[in-house]
């Protein structure tokens, strides 16, 4: 905040604002919330949409508010009639170029070009259409790409190449030719696009959303004789409700479980329970790596954006990731080879979806190594599953969810809170914070540290990798060795920790790394128009559900230490070699 705030009048009420705001978050602060399509704060502001206009006093033009600035004494009217009529104009402009189909659109009801169109009260579009159709990028597993339904407004290009670095879309094309564009309009699939989705969360449109495999998951339900097992990550819990219309960060742990037991899933198990295995398996790698020796710094490997930038723009550094597969699909792994023995049921017979806060996720289950139920059960030449057999069918996000508890009728707020199903559904609260940045390394040190040391943590919480700091740093002292580490959310930050490993300047011994802003609360997948209050409502309700649990230290999940007395063995053993772990390779694009 600047020393010398400014007075300003907007429509008439005196409003005390720092000069360093623009115009609209002035106008936000005095209690008027003008409406914008292309702003977002910190992200992109390049007055594309033209829809924040409002009247500066002595100013010939209106004045596109997200660039305009405020100073002393300045008089702004925000509803006069010729303000009215352009922010009216500007969208039935957009409108004339629009299929305007949203009754059968993925964004109905949470569109901003939508709902933007019904705040200024447009009801016709008086201008002809000037561009010509465009076709649909379905090149990907995880986005798919409408340009007919883009208003150009570079949210998208803004948050790919400066939040995530990835730069694999841009603005191209002149007039009324200008569209979002690939390399060569070859599409994303063959761009450096990590599919992290940040731009479908960013869109204020139907033009980026994630690829719809409900159908699917609706057909397995219906099929008789099927097993439909549901995990569900840690974030979901968060951002639920939230998507359902609740307040944002309203935790629904038991009533998200009593609703996808109505859908008509058998088993609904929780992705948690997966992500204590996790960091029995990474907690002891690293201290594998600290011990005997291995590529330091170890850099945890649970998110699949990140794992797809690692690979196309760092491989040589891919020796770093922990070898651990993500806690999708390590569930998926022992759903369909540990659980199916259990239960006495045929492994071709089950099905797997995933409720993900990401739409990288959907690749990732896609992998071709990531079928390793199909490989135990061909080891064992028992029953085998068919070559197509992933040990994860369907990796749907938290909106897809919620459009299915929609077309069920479920009032998600009415229902009890019910408990997950045996034993995968067992988790600790270490498993829960997974879902936001520091989570996983505050998980794995709560771990590594009993483990090495053999005596109990004073305190749980380790606030310094807690919060929203873009990169954070610690030491934490094992039995007289300090080890370093840090944690990175947003791919722009991964980058800077690379940069440092490949300069051989990394003081670190372990790296958290999440792909998205706020880790998974700010998925890709997620409710869509999230905002710094949204992140942080998500975060904390994290926190909560890690103290609702009771039990927070991944190392006593009874249930986990079961999977390895039964089955598994050790961390780091054969089997566990075979379900958990994989490896990684250089992706050429
Ligand atoms: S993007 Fe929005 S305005 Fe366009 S069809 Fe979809 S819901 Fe309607
Ligand atoms: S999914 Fe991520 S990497 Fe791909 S275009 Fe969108 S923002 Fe860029
Ligand atoms: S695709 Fe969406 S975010 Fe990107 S420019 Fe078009 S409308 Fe904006």
């Amino acid at each position: 905040m600047s020393d010398k705030m400014v007075t300003i009048f907007v429509d008439g009420h005196a409003t005390v604002v720092d000069p360093s705001r623009n115009l609209l978050e002035a106008c936000a602060q005095a209690g008027v919330n003008v409406p914008t399509l292309c702003y977002l704060k910190d992200v992109s502001a390049n007055a594309s949409c033209g829809v924040c206009v409002v009247e500066v006093e002595g100013a010939r033009s209106l004045v596109r508010s997200c660039v305009g600035r405020v100073s002393e004494g300045m008089k702004i009217a925000t509803s006069s009639p010729r303000v009215l009529r352009a922010r009216k104009n500007a969208v039935e402009l957009l409108l004339a170029n629009h299929p305007t189909d949203c009754l059968v659109c993925a964004r109905n009801g949470s569109c901003e070009l939508q709902s933007t169109a019904e705040k200024l009260g447009v009801r016709k579009v008086r201008f002809p259409r000037t561009r010509k159709p465009a076709t649909i990028d379905e090149s990907t597993d995880g986005i798919v790409r409408d340009n007919d339904k883009c208003i150009l407004c570079g949210r998208c290009v803004a948050v790919c190449s400066e939040v995530q670095t990835v730069s694999a879309i841009q603005l191209a094309g002149r007039g009324i030719r200008t569209h979002v564009a690939t390399f060569m309009d070859r599409g994303l699939g063959t761009s450096p696009c990590v599919q992290c989705g940040q731009c479908s969360v960013v869109c204020p449109t139907g033009a980026i959303t994630e690829r719809d495999e409900t159908e699917a998951v609706w057909k397995a339900l219906a099929q008789s004789g099927r097993t439909t097992i549901v995990q569900t990550a840690p974030a979901i819990r968060a951002s639920l409700g939230e998507a359902l219309g609740m307040k944002p960060g309203s935790l629904v742990t038991g009533k998200m479980v009593a609703a996808l037991r109505r859908l008509g899933f058998d088993r609904v198990f929780d992705t948690q329970f997966a992500a204590d295995l996790t960091i029995m398996e990474e907690g002891n790698e690293l201290i594998r790596r600290l011990t005997q020796g291995g590529k330091l710094p170890m850099i945890t490997s649970c998110s699949p954006g990140w794992i797809n930038f690692i690979e196309t723009f760092y491989p040589a550094l891919l020796g770093h990731l922990s070898t651990c597969k993500s806690p999708q699909q390590m569930f998926g792994a022992v759903a369909k080879s540990y659980y199916a023995e259990k239960a006495g049921l045929a492994p071709e017979s089950i099905s797997v979806a995933s409720i993900m806060p990401c739409t990288a996720k959907k690749h990732e289950a896609r992998r071709p190594e990531m079928r390793g139920a199909f490989e135990y059960w061909r080891a064992k030449g028992a029953t085998k599953p068919g070559e197509s057999y992933y040990d994860v069918d369907w990796a749907l996000t938290t909106r897809e969810l919620a459009r299915m508890v929609k077309r069920a009728g479920i009032d998600i707020e009415s229902l009890p809170e019910e408990d997950f199903d045996d034993p995968l559904g067992r988790s600790t609260g270490a498993a829960t914070i997974f879902g936001t940045t520091g989570g996983v390394m505050e998980a794995a040190l709560r771990t590594v540290y009993e483990v090495v040391t053999g005596k109990a943590l004073p305190s749980l919480d380790f606030e310094a990798v807690r919060g929203l700091e873009g990169i954070k740093k610690a030491e934490v002292d094992l039995n007289g060795t300090i080890v370093r580490v840090a944690v990175a959310h947003t791919l722009k930050n991964a980058r800077i920790i690379l940069d440092e490993i490949a300069a051989g300047a990394s003081p670190y011994h372990f790296i958290e790394v999440m792909t998205c802003p706020g880790g998974c609360i700010g998925g890709g997948g997620q409710p869509v128009l999230i905002d710094l209050e949204k992140r942080l409502a998500r975060n904390k309700a994290m926190y909560v559900e890690d103290l609702r649990l009771g039990m927070r230290k991944s190392h006593e999940n009874a249930s986990v230490q079961a999977l390895y007395a039964d089955f598994l063995g050790e961390p780091l053993g054969h089997l566990s070699h075979e379900l958990l772990h994989t490896e990684y390779a250089p992706r050429e694009v």
